[in-house]
């Protein structure tokens, strides 16, 4: 081993790599997660903040101006509201993917950083509407604790459901 091996060895050690690698312009071993684009720009964006705010302190959350205006709307009333600490930056992380990152308040490392979600896409831009039986079936069997945001199916109005809607849409949109 050379010298120079050496040194890298030394100087790359797992805590230095953590210290040299940013996220929005925060160091990866202060983040607790951060969130890509497709699930921030839904509505149900607050809903994932407070699970996570549940999981952890959080000492602020750094959000992209590039997110959706209407989402950064719902982003400032909703964090306002509930005393939460943020800030917007022109910053988004290319390599991950993030838009939006969460700062511990300890230092944390963990390998996956990313905020996942088993939600299915279509739920995500509706929550707080009503659903149909089957989609409310459906996501509450998934979720839920998220399922308890919509509206439960009505006897009388069983057509209604935005997620029907939209899924059949799209498909059409897809076929055209
Ligand atoms: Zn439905």
């Amino acid at each position: 081993m050379t010298d120079v091996d050496k040194y890298l060895l030394e100087k790359l050690s797992s805590d230095n790599i953590c210290k040299t690698k940013k996220i929005m312009g925060v160091f990866i071993d202060e983040l607790y997660c951060y969130i890509t684009k497709e699930i921030i720009n839904t509505k149900s964006i607050t809903y994932f903040i407070e699970k996570i705010l549940e999981e952890e302190p959080i000492e602020k959350i750094i959000i992209s101006e590039s997110v959706d205006d209407d989402i950064q709307t719902l982003l400032v009333n909703y964090l306002t509201k509930n005393k939460v600490k943020f800030l917007f930056t022109d910053d988004y992380d290319e390599e991950t993917g993030a838009y939006m990152v969460f700062v511990a308040k300890s230092g944390i490392q963990r390998k996956e950083m990313e905020y996942k979600t088993d939600i299915p896409y279509k739920y995500l831009d509706h929550i707080g509407n009503s659903l149909c039986k089957n989609c409310y079936k459906e996501i509450e069997k998934i979720n839920a604790d998220y399922a308890k945001r919509f509206k439960k199916p009505s006897l009388f109005k069983a057509k209604e459901c935005i997620v029907c809607k939209d899924t059949k849409e799209n498909k059409e949109d897809f076929y055209l």
